[in-house]
């Protein structure tokens, strides 16, 4: 494959844009060489301005869930344009957004829209703080709930990719009131609640985690999370910003049957515009204001271009919950098919998969938490993430991310991508 026009692009983009791109992992950093820069998708295709193609298993990390450019969002997008781009007023579609939300995720009774995940994040835990009173937060090693201050201590995704969990800029402040644990370890967080009496105000988790690579909780682990909340008056915040509408239409808690008090979303929520939302008890969000005193805004909040997006794209979950059982279906078709091409050639990786998000590790432990997804081989990841993009197939440019399938992959595009695997491993290997 040619990338001379991605070359020349990423050498001018450097100039004026920090590190080339809008966000740190897309410049493939973590893998080496040149990020690819895309120009159109349609389906389960991307298109770079080389004119490859690719298939692709990222899908805007996560919201296109659909495929890209469906047809029906688009068009909605297109509609909702004519209107207005923005009123910064309130709209009928809004209430019928929320409206969608609370039928569809049952522990959120109210919800507000922000426009990210980010701001999802950032503003759930202000309400938890308001609510209880409290400051500190837990939060797990290698889970990213955004690049709000208190979340950047012991973050995954790009943050853990660029060896600066920690960043620089984060007041010391604002870091001694995030304390952290490692994810699955119930016992490691009930010690710092006994060590911080009535000082908790939230614990935050990615109900599974993706931003240390795809990792499943312990059913034990999040039960255990809601009866140490219970017991001490504590926030559970769980970040669906990723599994929110992914693994299921009421997200991840559905799923694992564990109800939250507080959830984040984003992502699929805004159809592949910039959407986030949070939302839960009535009793807690109406400490937002102007219901109660805790304050946050936004003046493109409940954008109605992008509320149009959103709303398409989750009237179309609601009504099609076949898609559900599809992605279940194209997650395991393609983990089983990856697996064996791995066994054919005596190796031992492990696959984290659920749904429609899954990681292939290279290690052959098994991987629960931050530490033991540190065990990856991530020069092996390297070279397979190169092989697979030179055999058309895109995948997340880091070790450290979980992919995302869309209902857009067909049963030949899934051998397409398995025997693109095995090829892979055979060159890499050799
Ligand atoms: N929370 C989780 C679990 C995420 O995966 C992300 C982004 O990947 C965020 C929050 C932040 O969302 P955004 O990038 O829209 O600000």
């Amino acid at each position: 494959m040619q990338y001379t026009t991605s070359q020349s692009l990423f050498e001018r983009a450097g100039h004026t844009i920090p590190g080339g791109v809008n966000s740190p992992v897309r410049a493939f950093k973590a893998v080496g060489g040149t990020p690819v820069f895309l120009k159109s998708a349609e389906g389960p295709y991307v298109y770079d301005v080389d004119g490859n193609q690719y298939i692709e298993l990222i899908n805007s990390w996560g919201p296109m869930i659909l495929g890209h450019a469906h047809p029906l969002i688009v068009e909605a997008v297109q509609h909702a344009a004519t209107d207005s781009l923005s009123f910064g007023a309130p709209t009928r579609r809004e209430i019928e957004m929320a409206e969608l939300i609370t039928q569809m995720v049952p522990s959120v009774e109210k919800v507000r829209m922000v426009n990210s995940g980010t701001e999802a994040t950032m503003s759930a835990v202000r309400v938890a703080r308001g609510y209880t009173g409290r400051d500190k937060i837990i939060k797990f090693a290698g889970c990213y709930h955004g690049h709000g201050d208190s979340f950047l201590i012991a973050a995954g995704s790009g943050a853990v990719t660029f060896g600066t969990p920690d960043s620089p800029g984060v007041t010391k402040g604002v870091a001694q009131d995030t304390l952290t644990a490692p994810y699955n370890d119930l016992a490691a967080v009930e010690e710092l609640v006994a060590a911080n009496p009535d000082q908790i105000a939230a614990i935050i988790i990615e109900p599974v985690a993706g931003n240390m690579g795809c990792i499943v909780p312990s059913s034990e682990f999040l039960t255990g999370l809601r009866r140490v909340c219970d017991a001490h008056g504590i926030v559970l915040i769980f970040d669906e910003v990723m599994t929110g509408f992914r693994l299921a239409p009421g997200g991840a808690q559905t799923v694992l049957g564990v109800t939250p008090d507080l959830t984040t979303l984003g992502k699929i929520i805004g159809g592949g515009m910039p959407v986030g939302a949070y939302g839960g008890k009535k009793e807690i969000m109406d400490f937002v204001a102007p219901a109660g005193p805790v304050y946050q805004a936004g003046t493109l909040s409940g954008n109605p271009v992008a509320m149009a997006a959103g709303l398409t794209m989750l009237t179309y979950l609601h009504e099609h919950p076949e898609v559900y059982t599809r992605l279940e279906t194209v997650g395991k078709t393609l983990t089983d098919g990856l697996r064996q091409g791995l066994d054919k050639l005596g190796l031992r990786y492990t696959i984290n998969q659920i749904g429609s998000m899954y990681t292939l590790f290279f290690t052959d432990q098994p991987v629960y938490d931050f530490e033991t997804a540190r065990q990856s081989d991530l020069m092996a990841f390297g070279r397979y993430f190169h092989a697979m993009l030179s055999r058309g197939v895109y995948l997340a440019p880091s070790q450290f991310e979980s992919l995302f399938l869309s209902t857009a992959l067909t049963d030949e595009l899934i051998d397409r991508i398995i025997e693109a695997h095995q090829d892979a491993l055979e060159e890499i290997m050799a």
